[in-house]
């Protein structure tokens, strides 16, 4: 069986990696010559609107699945013509669009953030006032990793600071933007589920996330001190997305932890980098669940391997590679990217049945040295 990937970034590569050894085969599509899935599977260097790239695509392969959620319509569009495309576009059109997810959020009785949209610096500031300083100016859709969002301070700059978020924002785009209140979080969480073509759920311990800079930079599993109620809170809730969306594959929801209250931030229909723990962490990853689901087969064991993890993003560079790889029980996964400033290059993953000596141990990866040249 052959499964098709619009995309071929390190997610891509991963998903390849994770479903080899069931016996299926891959292809993907992307623009980028050096796109890093195609050290690993068949790779359509093409651009993502191009038919008969997308023919090619689909050729052949049970289904078209997705690493990332920003493809165009008239894409998705096209590849539903020549078969099953999972998740649903309908999933993708919620995941690109802040309001959308929302909209949804709210209808399923979650709390998110407080907000107002806005097209012209009129409404800009019309919003702005309605939520508050301090807040959050975002880009409806394309906005990723801190990039498409302007923090708003109160006082004397805050006019000057519209004008300029609305300049900077509109530029390029739809202008669809959105206000939103900065919440005072305690901390960030996320919560993966996979639900299978037959409707089965099987959901991820809780996740902590660390971002510097609008990016993850470590997330540890099962997030510490989570309470039963908060923890059946985030269940409950994912797999509600799940079923409203009639989804299939792996969903990530991003969370702001108020203290014992959740507000629910973002969604990707996708893999998600807050999961990448669970290659070495979980019986079956992120990955390999995303896979399965993907191609009608019974999903995998969601339960942690070996008691926790905590994964370290590699930004902008690698740790020394004989450094890196002299510390025993980490798992290593460089994505075969050119090194480039906050690009994602790799990650590193540590495993084990004490939270303190994995903390420990992720820390030490974390001070590594950067590597020098080529892995
Ligand atoms: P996002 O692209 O929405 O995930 O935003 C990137 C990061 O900015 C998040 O991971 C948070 O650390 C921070 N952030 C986003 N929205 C808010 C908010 N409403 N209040 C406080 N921090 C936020």
């Amino acid at each position: 069986m052959t499964i098709a990937i619009l995309g071929g970034g390190q997610l891509a590569r991963m998903l390849v990696l994770a479903g080899t050894p069931l016996g299926l085969r891959f292809r993907c599509l992307d623009p980028a010559p050096d796109a890093v899935a195609g050290h690993v599977c068949e790779h359509l260097c093409a651009p993502f609107d191009d038919p008969d790239a997308l023919a090619k695509l689909a050729r052949g392969a049970e289904v078209v699945t997705f690493e990332f959620e920003n493809v165009p319509a008239a894409t998705t569009e096209r590849l539903l013509q020549h078969g099953p495309v999972r998740p649903h576009p309908r999933a993708l059109a919620t995941g690109q669009d802040r309001l959308f997810e929302k909209q949804l959020f709210q209808h399923l009785g979650m709390g998110v953030p407080e907000y107002r949209t806005a097209h012209t610096l009129a409404e800009l500031q019309a919003a702005v006032a309605a939520v508050g300083a301090p807040c959050i100016v975002k880009t409806r859709r394309l906005g990723y990793d801190g990039r498409g969002q302007a923090r708003l301070k109160p006082g004397p700059e805050l006019a000057a600071a519209i004008a300029a978020a609305h300049r900077e924002l509109t530029r390029g785009n739809d202008g669809g933007l959105i206000v939103e209140r900065f919440v005072p979080f305690q901390r960030e969480l996320s919560v993966l589920a996979v639900r299978s073509l037959r409707g089965e759920i099987a959901v991820y311990p809780l996740v902590e996330n660390v971002h510097e800079g609008g990016i993850l930079r470590r997330s540890r599993a099962p997030a510490p001190d989570v309470s039963t109620a908060t923890s059946k809170q985030a269940h409950d809730f994912v797999a509600a997305v799940l079923q409203d969306l009639d989804y299939v594959g792996v969903l990530a929801i991003e969370l702001f932890d108020l203290g014992g209250t959740l507000l629910a931030n973002e969604m990707a229909p996708r893999v998600h980098n807050s999961g990448h723990w669970t290659i070495e962490g979980s019986v079956c990853s992120q990955f390999e669940n995303h896979v399965r689901a993907v191609a009608g087969l019974p999903l995998g064991s969601t339960a942690m391997a070996h008691g926790q993890a905590t994964m370290v993003n590699c930004i902008s560079t690698l740790p020394a590679r004989d450094a890196a790889l002299a510390l025993p029980g980490v798992h290593v996964h460089a994505y075969g990217k050119q090194p480039r400033e906050n690009r994602k290059v790799g990650h590193a993953t540590v495993v084990g049945a004490d939270r303190a000596a994995v903390d420990a141990l992720a820390a030490k990866v974390s001070a590594l040295p950067p590597a020098r040249g080529e892995w």
